[in-house]
């Protein structure tokens, strides 16, 4: 991704829990389960970083990797966790709203979208919530190896038409597989784009 190491910065909880804001920063957000660590994982080359923010009591953090001194990349707890309690995912609407609207350094968000699933109701929410902080936000859609080239194209034709209610989304979608391998190069390649700007 970067030349020199990638490394956990640290979990944040609270908007005074932030690493200084020195650099550009780019953060992943998705449904639980979407495939986030994994791709996190894919991209990095790092086999274990991305689980340290599932591990539980891990998820509710904002957990913050150092890219070589040159970015932070950015891992957004999961949403639509039916299970959380109210008040725990009440908490973590306010810190996520706080950190969209008032992180100065962040450049761009990545939606993550499963490729069998579509955008849900939940995705709406976090795509609002970013049209309203003015961040332009791109969707990844993940696990692209479960899917037949048909069943494909009908989610990204769904994909596309939801998009075109987003003024901050971006229009290119980058479809991807950690399992395969498949658009990780691609997403590399936009990573290093947005932190050169
Ligand atoms: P997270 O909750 O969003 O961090 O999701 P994980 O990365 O833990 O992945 C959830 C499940 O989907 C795991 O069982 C993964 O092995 C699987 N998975 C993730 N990415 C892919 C992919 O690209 N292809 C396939 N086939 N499975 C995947």
């Amino acid at each position: 991704l970067f030349a020199g190491e990638i490394t956990f910065v640290k979990g944040v909880v609270a908007m005074d829990g932030l690493p200084a804001a020195d650099r550009p920063e780019m953060c992943f957000a998705g449904r639980s389960n979407v495939g986030k660590s994994s791709l996190i994982n894919a991209l990095t080359g790092r086999k274990a970083l991305a689980r340290a923010s599932n591990t539980p009591g891990r998820t509710q953090e904002i957990n913050y990797f150092d890219l070589a001194e040159q970015a932070f990349l950015v891992d957004l707890p999961g949403y639509g966790f039916a299970k959380a309690p109210v008040p725990v995912v009440e908490k973590w609407q306010r810190l996520l709203k706080s950190y969209l609207q008032g992180r100065v350094t962040l450049r761009r968000a990545f939606v993550l979208i499963d490729s069998r699933h579509g955008v849900k109701a939940v995705d709406e929410e976090i795509m609002k919530l970013l049209d309203t902080a003015a961040v332009t936000f791109q969707v990844v859609m993940t696990k692209a190896d479960k899917v037949k080239e048909q069943e494909r194209a009908k989610v990204l034709a769904q994909t596309r038409a939801a998009l075109q209610k987003h003024p901050a989304a971006f229009p290119e979608i980058v479809l991807t597989s950690s399992e395969k391998g498949d658009g990780i190069a691609t997403l590399r390649a936009i990573i290093r784009r947005v932190t050169l700007e």
